[in-house]
């Protein structure tokens, strides 16, 4: 993937984010705040205004571009968590200006670990992470099996999707949904909802679908 083609990885996650906010507003009520899509809205819609005045020449900071545009202007506890995910994952790639799939699944790695130490939560809280943890998983699997990178971020895409799914029955343990304590089981969680979102953006994207 090279830096036009992280663009339109960006430009994609803001469509669909943006399409579903709604979506992700409602799960939020139930067991949040009811923010959660308006704050990605306009952190992923700021992002892409940010890259289309920056002169983002590599992919690193085309990533490392999105994620300051996410912390100043998303809000909520997700902002800086996704903040902080897209410059972890930038800065990994230091400044190669052609992805490969070996690269990219470093960059997904990055971002686990960048939430995981700003958030202090673990797969299982009913977060971000157990929709990125099993997609991190699930696109080494594929790489090490000899997939590209659309296979690969298919198969993260597909795994997020499950572990999205899978937040469902789980008792939330960090953010705003654990003060609702057994409240908070039988509601999928906002967070790992918008992940899946992102990561099946990279997957159309990665597959050269996206317009
Ligand atoms: P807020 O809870 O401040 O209103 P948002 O509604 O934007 O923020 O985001 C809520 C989402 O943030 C949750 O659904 C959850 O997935 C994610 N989240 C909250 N705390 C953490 C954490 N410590 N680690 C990972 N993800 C978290
Ligand atoms: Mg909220």
């Amino acid at each position: 993937m090279d830096t036009g083609d992280f663009r339109a990885w960006v430009r994609e996650s803001s469509r669909l984010i943006t399409e579903q906010a709604g979506e992700l507003t409602e799960l939020d009520a139930a067991i949040g705040d009811g923010d959660h899509g308006i704050n990605l809205r306009r952190g992923f819609q700021a992002a892409v205004e940010m890259l289309d005045d920056a002169e983002a020449n590599t992919p690193g900071t085309v990533l490392t571009t999105v994620g300051r545009g996410l912390i100043s202007k998303t809000g909520g506890a997700s902002g800086p968590l996704y903040g902080t995910a897209f410059r972890q994952a930038g800065k990994s790639l230091g400044d190669v200006t052609d992805v490969d799939a070996a690269r990219l699944g470093g960059a997904l790695e990055a971002a686990f670990n960048g939430i995981q130490q700003l958030g202090a939560a673990r797969e299982g809280d009913k977060t971000i992470l157990d929709a990125l943890g099993p997609a991190v998983t699930a696109y080494q699997v594929a790489v090490e099996k000899g997939g590209d990178l659309a296979a690969a971020t298919r198969a993260a895409a597909e795994a997020a999707d499950r572990g999205r799914h899978e937040t469902g029955p789980m008792l939330a343990r960090k953010g705003r949904a654990s003060y609702l304590g057994e409240r908070s089981i039988g509601h999928e969680d906002p967070g790992a909802t918008s992940t899946a979102l992102i990561l099946n953006a990279l997957a159309t994207v990665a597959a050269g679908e996206a317009s």
